[in-house]
């Protein structure tokens, strides 16, 4: 299936989802997750409209940026180590994992500018997942106040591989219960406004319960 294809079916559903609950589709943004597939499918990706790809490995982003650079917007959606920053700071337009000091503390001295970053929260608790837990986060972000470079825009999760759809619609609206608590700290480094959840399993779900960013791999560029 080519991805403008898919694009119109993704579309047509995220169309659906705001309707439902009355949001805007251009409240949504899209996010091509483009781990699993070649430069030339990016390139096609990015031909059908959609500018703002993820990639949840350095090297991986690497090697495509090297190739394709400011025609896309980056977005790294993976666990970032420390040693890493460096490498890709200057080159993405946000971080979706954010969930240690000491990456803060590496973007802030490697980072020529301001960098939005969501803060990832392991709101399921599932031991396989990286993130701080929903007590951590506000204790987490007042400890970034002194990293002047680091942008908290919105919070992140993973949902857990499962099909039901009330433990999924739980997670996410824990999530952005949780966000609306971090807005109500405000700081002014953390406006919190976006909430990156939703793939392609449960994109139309997490739209339904606010989601901001969507992150679509399989259902929308496929896996290999
Ligand atoms: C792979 C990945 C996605 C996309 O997953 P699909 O199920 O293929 O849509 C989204 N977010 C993160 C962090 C990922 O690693």
């Amino acid at each position: 299936m080519s991805v403008k294809g898919n694009l119109e079916n993704i579309q047509k559903k995220v169309n659906e989802a705001c309707e439902r609950v009355n949001r805007s589709p251009d409240e949504i943004t899209i996010i091509a997750v483009t781990k699993y597939v070649t430069i030339e499918r990016t390139e096609e990706a990015i031909a059908a409209g959609l500018i703002n790809v993820g990639e949840n490995r350095t090297d991986e982003m690497l090697r495509k940026y090297e190739q394709i650079n400011d025609k896309a917007n980056w977005h790294f959606v993976g666990t970032l180590q420390s040693r890493k920053v460096r490498e890709v700071v200057n080159k993405v337009a946000a971080i979706h994992s954010l969930d240690r000091v000491s990456v803060a503390k590496q973007i802030n001295s490697r980072s020529e500018k301001t960098l939005d970053c969501f803060i990832q929260v392991n709101v399921s608790g599932e031991a396989s997942k990286h993130g701080l837990s929903p007590e951590e986060v506000i204790p987490f972000i007042k400890q970034l106040e002194p990293y002047e470079k680091v942008r908290v825009v919105g919070l992140m999760t993973m949902a857990p591989h499962v099909e039901d759809e009330e433990v999924l619609r739980n997670n996410f609206r824990k999530l952005a219960t949780l966000r609306d608590e971090v807005k109500r700290e405000k700081l002014s480094y953390a406006p919190c406004e976006y909430l990156s959840m939703g793939m392609s399993n449960d994109f139309e779900i997490a739209i339904e319960e606010g989601a901001t960013h969507i992150r679509i791999g399989s259902d929308l560029v496929g896996t290999q």
